[in-house]
């Protein structure tokens, strides 16, 4: 029998032996599965959480587990699902269960059910493999569906001819995994994704689970391919049909690549980038701001994500202004107002144009870290008044900053003075 945990991290396999006995005293039988059995045998590591399924109610061996372990847990009665929060690892467990779809992309309805049947239910051969967590069984890898010859020769294998009719979302998650692991959708397979694409199958999905999807697909190592597989597969129809991705597009993905790896760490006040919206962009940035505001709406974006999409939709094109400005701080208050999300897009969209390039370069660079030394109790001292104008002064300070490069505080005193003065308020 093969030994399923064989490249499993030492810290995981000591959890799953505790899990293990747990287990064996209530009488529970534990299998893990899944995504995690995948990672295990490819050697991979990277998931350090854990699928675990019960062959009884899931919610309370997970309390029973939460409670060894002194950690949180989380419940999710609807689902008879609960995660456990051990140190460093998510442990979530499920209590086995068959799906049964009684309408095209609505979510199952769900029963009770042993390992077989969950094997069943999942999406791809090499996401059904379950390692035996049971005491005199432990370790041993069951394979039914032959997901470790598939794992061998790259493969990407539907379980039956209604898989993607019955959840289409799966469609999505094998390009994710054709990118990550270098796989291929096998021929069959992508001949019936392909037919239950024809039959408008996304289109019967809930949004909010296609944004997730979405999400996923751009935060893989590679989102300019698995976005052009999408085009390939699906199209984008099952977004908007007004979306149009065209060659110019993917060119556009490209050059996002290649400035998200120049300054993901050169942002000068360390943000973090949200990069899949800036991916995501090269799809909407060409829509009428209706269609993209009703589509943000209805596929669940967040506030902030609606926000950064739809500036860069409405200001790309006065983005141009650019090319001509005469001074950095002109350029600053230009840009001061976009997040980096929208700057980086219209850096990557500008990218031939050297005048408007150079210019959101230089912000980036240089610009966007200048801060003024001077502050309000500088201005107090400075028997500066009305205090209601300190707000103003200090920004002026900072144009004439960026714009005069002023190397020292006492610089900026005697520039604020002279603002000060050329207001006439003494
Ligand atoms: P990732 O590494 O991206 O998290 P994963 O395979 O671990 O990938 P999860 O979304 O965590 O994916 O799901 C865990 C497991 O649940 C999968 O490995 C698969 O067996 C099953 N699964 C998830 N989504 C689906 C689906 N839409 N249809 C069928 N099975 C699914």
């Amino acid at each position: 029998m093969v030994h399923g945990l064989k490249k499993i991290n030492k810290e995981a396999f000591d959890i799953l032996v505790i899990l293990s006995k747990l287990a064996h005293k209530k009488g529970a039988r534990l299998y893990l599965i899944g995504g995690s059995v995948r990672d295990i045998i490819l050697g991979t590591n990277s998931n350090i959480d854990l699928d675990i399924v019960v062959e009884d109610d899931a919610i309370s061996f997970a309390e029973h587990a939460a409670s060894h372990f002194k950690c949180e847990i989380k419940k999710h009665e609807t689902f008879r699902t609960a995660t456990v929060f051990v140190p460093n690892h998510k442990v979530d467990f499920a209590t086995a269960r068959n799906e049964e779809y009684k309408k095209p992309g609505a979510l199952p309805t769900v029963s009770v059910s042993h390992l077989k049947d969950d094997m069943a239910r999942r999406d791809f051969t090499i996401n059904t493999m379950a390692v035996d967590l049971n005491e005199k069984t432990f370790g041993e890898l069951i394979d039914i569906c032959g997901g470790q010859k598939d794992l061998k020769s790259k493969v990407l294998r539907a379980l039956h001819d209604a898989s993607f009719t019955d959840d289409a979302t799966r469609i999505l998650r094998g390009i994710r995994f054709e990118n990550r692991f270098g796989f291929k959708f096998e021929s069959h397979t992508l001949k019936l994704a392909k037919d239950a694409i024809k039959k408008r199958a996304l289109l019967n999905i809930h949004p909010h689970r296609l944004y997730d999807e979405m999400k996923l697909i751009l935060d893989e190592p590679d989102p300019v391919k698995c976005l052009k597989r999408v085009d390939d597969i699906c199209g984008f129809d099952f977004l908007s049909n007004e979306i149009k991705f065209d060659k110019d597009d993917v060119l556009l993905l490209r050059r996002i690549a290649k400035v998200l790896k120049t300054y993901r760490a050169k942002i000068l006040d360390k943000r973090k980038i949200t990069e899949w919206l800036v991916y995501f962009s090269v799809l909407t940035y060409k829509l009428p701001k209706r269609t993209l505001s009703s589509m943000l709406k209805l596929y669940g974006f967040k506030k902030g994500e609606e926000l950064i999409l739809l500036s860069i939709n409405k200001h790309l094109k006065a983005m141009a202004k650019l090319k001509k400005l005469s001074t950095p701080s002109k350029i600053f208050k230009i840009l001061d107002l976009f997040s980096y999300e929208a700057i980086l897009f219209f850096l990557a969209y500008y990218y031939e144009d050297k005048n408007i390039a150079g210019n959101i370069q230089l912000f980036l660079e240089e610009l966007s870290g200048i801060k003024v030394m001077v502050r309000g109790s500088d201005l107090i001292r400075l028997n500066i008044v009305p205090v209601r104008i300190y707000g103003k002064l200090l920004e002026a300070l900072l144009y004439a900053k960026i714009d005069k490069r002023l190397k020292d505080k006492s610089a900026e005193i005697s520039e604020i003075m002279k603002i000060y003065k050329k207001l006439g308020i003494q």
